[in-house]
């Protein structure tokens, strides 16, 4: 499609801001609404509920009640399989719709939501389909007396609150492994970015996840989603979003009713090439290429790059060459790479994090203003910070925007000693062509995933999450069925 056709599309589109609980489209219980902009240019996508409290009281009973009558809990995996495949199946018939409702809701790049984002949606609630029924129980090796059964139950109603940075695959990670263990779900978007999360909640129904099983409530974090994370009825408190609001959620659920609280948190990525590095041009690619990709909105996004000081200037050469082609354009434009940045408060954010690097001392090479090259929505250039230390405010922070900064080092060790100091611990890679060196900095390196010759390796069936104030548990693989199921240990007296 070209731009203007999925202009003419955006302008056709019916946009409902209602919530959907039971299966019904319904306003907030309050009858209170907010707006919701796109960050492309400002205009006016429609009015979305905004659901507090009461909204949730009822959307927990709702769920509660599809959980205890066992309408989805009861089928078997293999039926829930079908119909998560076909959920998958109807994510990407609707595909073209969710990518633009993604892009006008955001501000990313079409190209992406359609490639990236519908994609990886329907892949994961497909993958969980599909994994669901392949998973086995266990029995533990006791004495002959008895038999002890181990094994796993749905937690019971979920609660899931995700960010604005990719609405959909954040939902998903939540919700495909969630739905698959037969647990009822309420799930709450971020008010930036709520669009889709509700459509796939109107998809749910057509896939036939039965009504009262999916829930979807918009609201504001400290309404809706502080009264999920508080809620005496909910077992389990599925978040991503900030370490900030994390720590808050960790303690909701403590002071409440010690619902499970999994958080998936910032990050402050290092990223680490060595002067042996095998292949200068693909490590420059992905550095570049990781860093600006999703407008640098991503919580991996290795925004802290060590490079080894006998290449760095040929590091630095190739990568300024390369900034032309992440310069922000028309987020409808099939050819856009870089899009807008989600809201007016993140721009500002950005280039707030960008001030504070100059009056630190760093050493701006490319970017660092507002672009004025788009339709008068929230752009900021891709940028790049030479000469940082990791005591700049933009070594310690995560800034969430496209900014990279540049430190060098002479000495690995010392790389690796200043990549660790750092409250985060969510991704890290390291680029070598030696083998013990790559294998004994992956040791080292105290993060969830370490990347090595490459960076955002991504497939579902790898675990997502971090160390430290990254969060805790995992999303993606089997190993997110920990979080959505409880173990049950069942002893029977043989004699
Ligand atoms: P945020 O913490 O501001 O908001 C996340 C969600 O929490 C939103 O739905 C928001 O409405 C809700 N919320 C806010 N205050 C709340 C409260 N008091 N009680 C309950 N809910 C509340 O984060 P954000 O700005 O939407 O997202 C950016 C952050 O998310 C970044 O820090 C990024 O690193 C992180 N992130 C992490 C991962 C991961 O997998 N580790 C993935 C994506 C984003």
């Amino acid at each position: 499609m070209t731009a203007t056709s999925w202009h003419e599309r955006a302008a056709q589109l019916e946009i409902d801001g209602r919530a959907v609980i039971g299966g019904q489209r319904v306003w907030a219980v309050a009858g209170q609404q907010f707006e919701n902009l796109s960050p492309i240019d400002g205009r006016k996508l429609g009015m979305v509920a905004r659901c507090d409290a009461a909204d949730v009281d009822v959307a927990v009973a709702v769920a509660r009640a599809a959980f205890e009558d066992r309408r989805w809990a009861g089928k078997s995996p293999a039926q829930r399989k079908r119909v998560l495949i076909k959920f998958a199946d109807l994510v990407q018939q609707h595909g073209a719709e969710l990518a633009l409702l993604e892009t006008l809701d955001m501000g990313k790049p079409i190209k992406y939501s359609q490639s990236v984002d519908v994609g990886a949606t329907a892949n994961c609630l497909r993958w969980y389909g599909e994994a669901i029924d392949k998973v086995y129980d266990e029995i533990a090796p006791t004495a002959d007396s008895s038999l002890a059964l181990i094994t796993r139950e749905p937690v019971g109603v979920v609660a899931a609150i995700v960010p604005w940075n990719y609405p959909m695959i954040m939902a998903a990670w939540k919700i495909a492994p969630a739905l698959a263990a037969g647990n009822s779900v309420v799930l709450k978007p971020s008010e930036k970015s709520p669009l889709t999360a509700l459509r796939l909640a109107d998809i749910a129904l057509e896939a036939g996840i039965p009504a009262g099983v999916f829930n979807v409530l918009p609201g504001y974090g400290h309404e809706a989603g502080a009264a999920l994370a508080q809620h005496m009825d909910v077992d389990c408190i599925g978040f991503t979003g900030s370490t900030r609001v994390g720590k808050q959620i960790m303690q909701m659920a403590g002071q409440s009713n010690l619902k499970r609280a999994w958080t998936e948190l910032g990050g402050k990525s290092a990223n680490i090439v060595c002067a042996d590095c095998p292949d200068l041009d693909a490590a420059v690619a992905a550095a570049i290429g990781s860093i600006y990709f999703n407008q640098g909105e991503s919580c991996n996004a290795p925004s802290r790059l060590f490079v080894e000081a006998s290449i760095k200037d040929q590091f630095i050469e190739k990568a300024l060459a390369m900034m032309p082609s992440y310069q922000p354009g028309d987020p409808l434009d099939e050819a856009t790479v870089m899009g807008a940045i989600v809201d007016a408060t993140q721009m500002k954010t950005v280039l707030s994090y960008i001030e504070a690097g100059k009056a630190d001392g760093a050493r701006l090479l490319s970017g660092g203003q507002q672009s004025r090259t788009a339709s008068g929505g929230y752009f900021v250039e891709p940028t790049l910070f030479d000469g940082v230390n990791s005591e700049m405010k933009i070594a310690r922070e995560e800034i969430f925007g496209p900014v990279l900064s540049v430190l060098s080092f002479t000495d690995l060790q010392d790389a690796i000693k200043q990549a660790n100091a750092t409250s985060y611990g969510l991704q890290a890679a390291v680029w070598t062509a030696d083998l013990s060196k790559a294998i004994q900095t992956a040791r080292a390196l105290r993060a969830g995933t370490v990347h090595v010759n490459q960076y955002d390796g991504d497939d579902i069936t790898v675990p997502f999450g971090g160390y430290k104030q990254s969060g805790n548990g995992r999303d993606k693989s089997l190993h997110a069925f920990d979080k959505y199921t409880e173990l049950k240990t069942t002893w029977i007296q043989i004699g």
